[in-house]
């Protein structure tokens, strides 16, 4: 079975710290501004802070992975196997 799905949804909070590299002290931090709010609400990613070293930044529930690049190239055959089937049969049967 070929694995189409291109994003992998994880949980920052099992993530390792950025800044003192410790597994499982972050949490998430509430939008201070206008601007971390919109940035929560049209992206992925989310504002969290460290518990052990008070490290606050930005992290994304999703991962991009080697498996991803797979799916994608995938989806890039199956467009490009499409579009020349459907010019193909516009050309021969439509398009005279
Ligand atoms: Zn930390």
């Amino acid at each position: 079975m070929i694995n189409l799905r291109i994003l992998y949804r994880t949980d920052p909070r099992v993530h390792s710290c950025p800044d003192c590299n410790k597994p499982g002290t972050l949490k998430k931090s509430r939008s201070r501004n206008i601007l971390e709010k919109i940035i929560k609400i049209i992206s992925p990613f989310s504002t969290f802070r460290c518990k052990e070293c008070g490290w606050r930044g930005y992290k994304s529930a999703y991962l991009f992975t080697s498996k991803s690049l797979q799916a994608i190239f995938i989806y890039l055959i199956l467009f490009l196997v499409t579009s020349y089937l459907v010019s193909f049969i516009l050309k021969r049967f439509i398009i005279k």
